[in-house]
């Protein structure tokens, strides 16, 4: 499956410093154009199987690298998991990939080797694999996710360099990072904030899940900062995930309290 990527431009991180500070924010603000106009109730919405299964309501989040990430980062992660989509995420450090420290990387390589590491967790389990490239990432920071085994395995690379020393750089790394694990939730999950060009980002440019730090998203997070949060519409979408989950886990349990049958 094709990896996701968000792209984060220099010029765009210099104008976001200078914006963070300065204006007001509100609920989702439109800063693409999205599938339809027509907005639809959250029941009706497509959600991934994972985590309507019953009992998914945990995942393992598996760092390596050869990079730590910074500070706050994995902490911002496990928190929204937490807050908007009922997921305790249990944060282990794993051994450290064998891929070179920095130059052009080879983008499969690192994804194979960060999925073999995730098959010796429980699941649901992400790798996230911290990785340094001299070229190509193109003057960004940028991550992809990859998802495997009927979406019970993710692997999440995070690929920084030119960035190294910049300020806001834990919240750049805290939005990217949450983003990259949106897509496995799988939201935003119903067209009318779904970008038309690219449906599986949202179209609300102070959330987590849009596609990069234009100029529109900028002054959508004036006051907020850099998003690291799920905006109302997939916030929604993902409460309603949470809903199934429990349905299905009690509905689980009730049938296992059943007595049998007597002959
Ligand atoms: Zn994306
Ligand atoms: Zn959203």
């Amino acid at each position: 499956m094709p990896g996701e990527k968000f792209v984060l431009s220099g010029i765009i991180l210099v104008v976001w410093v200078a914006g963070v500070w300065i204006g007001g924010g509100c609920g989702p603000i439109e800063c693409a154009e999205s599938l339809t106009d027509q907005v639809t109730s959250v029941e009706g919405a497509n959600y991934s199987p994972t985590w309507t299964t019953p009992g998914n309501d945990h995942m393992t989040v598996v760092l390596t690298g050869p990079y730590e990430l910074l500070d706050g980062t994995a902490d911002a992660l496990t928190a929204v998991l937490r807050d908007q989509a009922g997921i305790e995420a249990a944060v282990v450090i794993g051994p450290a990939l064998d891929i070179p420290s920095e130059g052009v990387l080879d983008a499969n390589d690192v994804m194979w080797k960060a999925y073999h590491l995730a098959e010796a967790y429980p699941r649901p389990v992400v790798v996230v694999a911290k990785v340094s490239e001299t070229d190509a990432a193109g003057g960004g920071y940028r991550g992809y996710s990859y998802v495997f085994d009927e979406a019970n395995i993710c692997v999440v690379t995070l690929h920084w360099n030119v960035y190294q020393g910049y300020p806001f750089l834990n919240a750049v790394e805290g939005t990217i990072l949450v983003h990259e694990i949106g897509h496995w939730l799988e939201v935003p999950a119903r067209p009318f904030h779904q970008m038309a060009d690219e449906p599986n980002h949202c179209s609300s440019g102070n959330c987590v899940m849009f596609h990069s730090l234009n100029a529109c998203a900028v002054f959508a997070n004036l006051t907020g900062g850099i998003p690291q949060r799920f905006c109302d519409y997939c916030a929604a979408e993902l409460a309603e995930m949470t809903h199934r989950r429990e349905q299905a886990s009690a509905a689980e349990r009730a049938e296992e309290a059943k007595c049998p049958d007597e002959p």
